[in-house]
């Protein structure tokens, strides 16, 4: 019997207020009707998570920057003040205003927070760190490790706070993109890189995805994760719980954090534990993890 369910939602959003040069959804609008229906997917899902008796947590995972709408920082909030809900936490860019954080009940919001370093310097982005830490939401915040940016991610660590998680995403497009130096480089500042930094063998391999963990789209469908395409059931059903059940994975290879921390094989769950959402690991403390301090 699981006891709690990490749900992923997706909804139909796709642009964003940043103009990363490799991104799809740079800089691109949407028209008042797709923006006004994906408001109308979340509201319903939002409506759903509210009917629900089980203890849940939820990360928002659109395509592009969801925060600069305000029907998602209602959404959060809305949550936030749910009793069954946990954690609510979504992945943004950091760059949209922060007061609604006020009105949430802060210790139940997690924001996963990337740094872009075309798109803001570190003193802007540093600066909304603070503001979210002075609102007493939880954050982790991180960035891609490309090599032209080694110098800058240091700097990052260097501005942000000791108590907040520094992550990096490893750049896989390349094999063989680090070298032994380059990793352990990376390693000082999150300590978790060397698990990121793989593409983990995963056929038929145990996960919780599809199990204890599941994605939600914006039609209402559920998948196990992301990566998978296979639609298992409906939060439309009245026992959608039962398309639920321990699964193996049908993919070769799983790359992606939302995607990995559920395979059973690497016991990521007590690592992370009550952070999961958010991607803190739950032993993160300042003076365990500095390397200066
Ligand atoms: S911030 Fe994220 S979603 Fe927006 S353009 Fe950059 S990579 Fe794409
Ligand atoms: S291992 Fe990754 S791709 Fe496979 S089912 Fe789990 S989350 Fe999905």
């Amino acid at each position: 019997m699981i006891s709690h369910y990490h749900i992923l939602y997706r909804g139909p959003l796709s642009s964003c207020n940043y103009g990363c040069t490799y991104c799809p959804f740079a800089k691109r609008d949407e028209t008042y009707t797709q923006l006004e229906g994906d408001r109308q997917s979340l509201d319903r899902f939002v409506n759903w998570v509210e009917q629900q008796d089980r203890s849940l947590s939820i990360l928002f995972t659109p395509w592009g920057e969801a925060l600069v709408r305000n029907w998602y920082q209602q959404a959060i909030t809305r949550l936030s003040w749910m009793p069954h809900v946990r954690r609510v936490a979504i992945q943004t860019n950091l760059a949209s205003r922060l007061s609604w954080l006020e009105d949430c009940q802060p210790d139940r919001v997690g924001l996963w927070s990337t740094f872009h370093p075309t798109e803001t310097s570190i003193e802007r982005f540093g600066d909304q760190v603070l503001r979210v830490l002075q609102s007493g939401t939880r954050i982790s915040v991180g960035c891609v490790g490309l090599k032209e940016h080694f110098d800058l991610i240091e700097q990052l660590r260097e501005a942000i706070p000791r108590e907040v998680y520094v992550w990096i995403n490893a750049y896989k497009r390349e094999t063989n993109y680090y070298s032994p130096a380059d990793v352990e480089r990376l390693i000082a500042i999150d300590p978790h890189f060397a698990t990121n930094n793989n593409r983990h063998a995963s056929l038929g391999e145990a996960c919780f995805a599809g199990e204890a963990s599941f994605t939600v789209d914006g039609e209402g469908d559920i998948r196990r994760c992301h990566f998978v395409g296979e639609v298992i059931g409906s939060i439309e059903d009245t026992d959608w719980e039962d398309c639920l059940r321990a699964r193996s994975c049908p993919n070769a290879t799983c790359g992606c954090h939302i995607g990995y921390v559920h395979m059973k094989r690497l016991q990521l769950y007590p690592l992370y534990q009550e952070g999961l959402a958010e991607r803190i690991p739950a032993d993160w403390s300042p003076s365990r993890n500095a390397r200066s301090t």
